[in-house]
């Protein structure tokens, strides 16, 4: 009976690992991290990121990108250029199309949720940033929506929150 339970999880094994190497994700995203990020937040970032990721074609890491399939650099820094000095995140623009680099902010986001001490949710914050900037990128939008991940603006207490729903990719009607 042991002889044949090995055997199963074996199978399952080589299963899943056929499965993963067959699904080569279409966009890595390298993070690089320019304001040292402490073990919470960026515990809590790599959670929150993983999860807003998971229903797209792309995984991340906090390096440089490696050779092959497309790469989005996302970098997080102290504080936006000018005159963008209290937003949270920026995509960018070039020759009409929006670039795969995108920014996030840490010092307006510490203005904002002043009232949270708690690393844990700055990181889950900033993760929320990151994918709505992502987004610009990957759907090629300008625009934003009333509702949901691609909102203009997000309050304190909807970053804060630990229903990530707001945040989720959404499911399209098409
Ligand atoms: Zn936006």
């Amino acid at each position: 009976m042991l002889h044949r339970t090995a055997v199963t999880a074996l199978l399952l094994g080589l299963l899943l690992g056929g499965t993963t190497s067959a699904q080569a994700a279409k966009w890595q995203v390298c993070l690089h991290d320019a304001v040292g990020l402490n073990a919470p937040a960026r515990a809590s970032f790599d959670r929150e990121f993983s999860l807003l990721l998971a229903p797209r074609d792309m995984r991340f890491a906090w390096s440089s990108c490696r050779a092959g399939g497309e790469a989005i650099h996302l970098a997080v820094r102290f504080d936006a250029p000018q005159p963008y000095s209290n937003v949270l995140g920026l995509a960018y623009k070039q020759s009409g199309a929006i670039s795969p680099r995108v920014e996030i902010f840490l010092d307006p986001m510490l203005d904002l949720m002043k009232d949270t001490q708690c690393w844990t949710v700055i990181g889950r914050a900033l993760a929320r940033v990151a994918a709505h900037e992502i987004t610009h990128f990957t759907e090629q939008r300008d625009a934003h929506d009333a509702q949901g991940l691609m909102k203009a603006g997000f309050s304190s207490a909807e970053l804060s929150s630990d229903d990530s729903q707001l945040f989720c990719w959404r499911r399209r009607a098409d």
